[in-house]
């Protein structure tokens, strides 16, 4: 077996492994089950990567997101190693095309998307693949209890019979204790080991701002802060609001959400990565897969509705270890959106199956037919044509998602596709016909394996290197080769897909298993119990908290959040100093008492005073403070 480090210097010229990698890759080799909890832009790939390098055989990766998984293949491909993706929107002959031809070559990674996972196909192909490592990419997605759960994740259990004795890695940037237990058992982990990296992040200043005017909270802010910015929030309508009112203050803005064409967005993001733009103001749409060290300030205009989403989404700033800021802004009615905010996102089973029927009508799907079939579906016609409430709509989806009877991907990206449709004789009668496309076919024939047989992704940009021509005009040269009846061509799909996957049923037959749905919908409305706790904290440290939240007890006060500066910031006169002190021995002088009532007997006085001498006393050795909370004089 080769050497890790060795791989890590060879394949990506890195000298040492980052903090976990070490371990958690010792653990995958030695064939443990292992759970690795890493943040976002921590290095999760390499995790499993490299020990698939190392060992003989395959090794598969279930990730959801189609889009980053072809950065992966292309990624790895770059350095010489074979990798494919099967993913949903594929054609099946083009699923059997890349099994073949991952069993023919020395395939080292297979990514799939985990709807994938339970065709009669992938059952027919898995033992022949030589499967040693199985990687399970955004593992709390198998937990219903947490905050994205996707019902395709939890076939990925079943690959345990199919394959026996091979291990699982399962990695996540954040999941509670709860959910951890619960991929755990999910995933049936025998001899389990957990890596979890520390939630603090030490050039982080966290703070929440109670706020009138949010825009004005924010110009002063990056007056403030200089350097590069994003601004998360909830609406795209409110995305370009701020950002145009930004530039109107001079500061370089712009804005992005999901909503904008997919060559805009890339524009964008480009932008802003080359530093051409300062601040981008966007939805939550914005910043996966994006590795930019040097963000200083990331500000919440909304507040997000889980400190899942929270932690990584200001995880984005100061990744270069440089001081930054994450900042939350709200008010008093985001505040009571929160706590309304789990019957929107929850609606009742008539909604349910109101929405289910006027989506099948609005796509015209048969009564008993065409399960498994993919149609484009356009949410804001459809919200247009039928007058539905767009929560209703998007939040029934999503349940009947989870009860796997649709599926509804936001964002499917299906590569373009060519194939012949011609005869040999014909195409050669053509092209002496037609010279000025005969580069274009040749280049077609040349550059993809099999292209005469089956639909064969292609890639125009591709396509246009190799004739030196501009990919636009590549696109229309293929066009007129499909009107001619050459080719088969099928330009690049960027729009959502929708299938119905059990085919159309009448709406009363629609079920859902009400029992976990109302224990989600109670998770729901717990995860926004602690954002708000969380925003209107006052004492404690806000990195402690989100330390908290994902089992992480051990981190230290940071000094630098808005509560740890607040209690810095306290000064005291000699006279109060007195006066806190006297009142503190007297309380305590009859026996321990518990730190909260001690701090409400002391009436009248400040907290951050009263903490203040608290914790010089403790510091003196006068007083100690045990672990449940009481305090107690040091006896001399
Ligand atoms: P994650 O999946 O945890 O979000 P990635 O695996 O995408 O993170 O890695 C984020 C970035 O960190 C990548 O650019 C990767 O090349 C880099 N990286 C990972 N491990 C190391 C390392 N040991 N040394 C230097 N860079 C690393
Ligand atoms: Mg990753």
């Amino acid at each position: 077996m080769k050497d890790p480090r060795h791989i890590l210097k060879e394949y990506w010229g890195f000298g040492s492994f980052r903090p976990l990698q070490e371990d958690i890759i010792r653990a995958v080799l030695e064939g443990k089950d292992v759970l690795a909890l890493m943040p976002t832009g921590g290095g999760k790939s390499l995790c499993y990567q490299v020990p698939a390098i190392a060992a003989d055989g395959l090794c598969l990766v279930i990730s959801p997101l189609i889009a980053l998984m072809k950065d992966q293949v292309e990624n790895l491909r770059k350095k010489g190693i074979t990798a494919f993706a099967i993913y949903s929107g594929m054609s099946r002959k083009e699923v059997i095309h890349t099994f073949k031809t991952a069993m023919e070559s020395n395939c080292k990674f297979l990514y799939v998307s985990p709807e994938r996972l339970e065709t009669a196909l992938f059952k027919e192909y898995l033992p022949g693949l030589g499967i040693h490592l199985v990687a399970v990419d955004e593992a709390h997605c198998i937990s219903q209890w947490g905050y994205d759960f996707r019902p395709p994740y939890l076939r990925i259990a079943a690959l345990r019979k199919e394959l026996p004795g091979v291990p699982i890695l399962a990695l996540t940037a954040s999941a509670t204790p709860e959910v951890q237990e619960d991929i755990c058992q999910k995933l049936e982990f025998n001899d389990r080991q957990i890596f979890r990296q520390s939630f603090e992040r030490a050039n982080l200043s966290y703070s929440c701002f109670n706020v009138d005017s949010k825009i004005n909270k924010i110009i002063r802010i990056l007056q403030k802060v200089p350097g590069t910015g994003i601004i998360y929030c909830k609406s795209r309508k409110r995305t370009k609001e701020i950002s145009e009112l930004l530039r109107l203050q001079g500061i370089p803005a712009d804005h992005y959400h999901a909503g904008l064409a997919q060559e805009e967005r890339n524009k964008k993001q480009e932008d802003w990565i080359r530093g051409q733009v300062r601040v981008i103001v966007c939805t939550n749409a914005f910043g996966m897969g994006i590795d930019k060290p040097d963000v200083r300030t990331v500000i919440h205009a909304d507040v997000p509705d889980c400190l899942e989403n929270y932690y990584q989404e200001a995880g984005r700033a100061g990744r270069d270890g440089k001081t930054s800021y994450a900042v939350l802004l709200y008010d008093d009615r985001d505040l009571k959106e929160l706590e309304e905010m789990a019957s929107l996102r929850f609606p009742s089973l008539d909604e349910i199956r109101q929405v289910y029927q006027s989506v099948a009508n609005y796509l015209q799907i048969p009564s008993g037919s065409s399960e498994g079939q993919y149609y484009d579906f356009d949410l804001t016609d459809f919200l247009k044509k039928f007058r539905l409430p767009s929560h209703t709509v998007l939040y029934s989806l999503k349940a009947l998602e989870q009860e796997d009877w649709l599926a509804f991907n936001e964002q499917v990206f299906l590569p373009p596709t060519v194939m012949f449709t011609v005869q040999k004789d014909t195409l050669y009668e053509f092209e002496k016909n037609n010279p000025a496309l005969e580069p274009c076919i040749k280049t077609l024939l040349r550059a993809f394996e099999g292209i005469y047989d089956q639909p064969v992704s292609i890639s125009e940009k591709m396509m246009a290197g190799l004739m030196k021509k501009e990919a636009e005009d590549v696109k229309k040269e293929l066009t007129v080769l499909d009107h001619f009846g050459i080719i088969d061509y099928r330009p690049r799909k960027d729009n959502p897909q929708l299938c119905l996957l059990r085919g159309r049923v009448k709406a009363e037959d629609i079920r859902i298993d009400m029992q976990a749905y109302e224990k989600r919908k109670e998770q729901f409305r717990k995860r926004m119990r602690q954002m708000v706790q969380y925003v209107k904290d006052e004492t404690n440290c806000r990195s402690r908290i989100i330390g908290a939240y994902f089992g992480d007890e051990k981190i230290n006060d940071c000094g630098i959040c808005d509560t740890c500066l607040q209690k810095k910031a306290t000064v005291l006169s000699n006279e109060e100093w007195e006066i806190i002190h006297r009142r503190l021995l007297t309380l305590l002088q009859a026996g321990p008492v518990d730190s909260k009532q001690l701090l409400q007997q002391l009436t009248g006085i400040p907290k951050e005073k009263a903490w203040k001498v608290l914790t010089f006393l403790q510091a003196e050795h006068k007083l100690e403070m045990d672990k449940d909370g009481k305090v107690r004089l040091i006896p001399g």
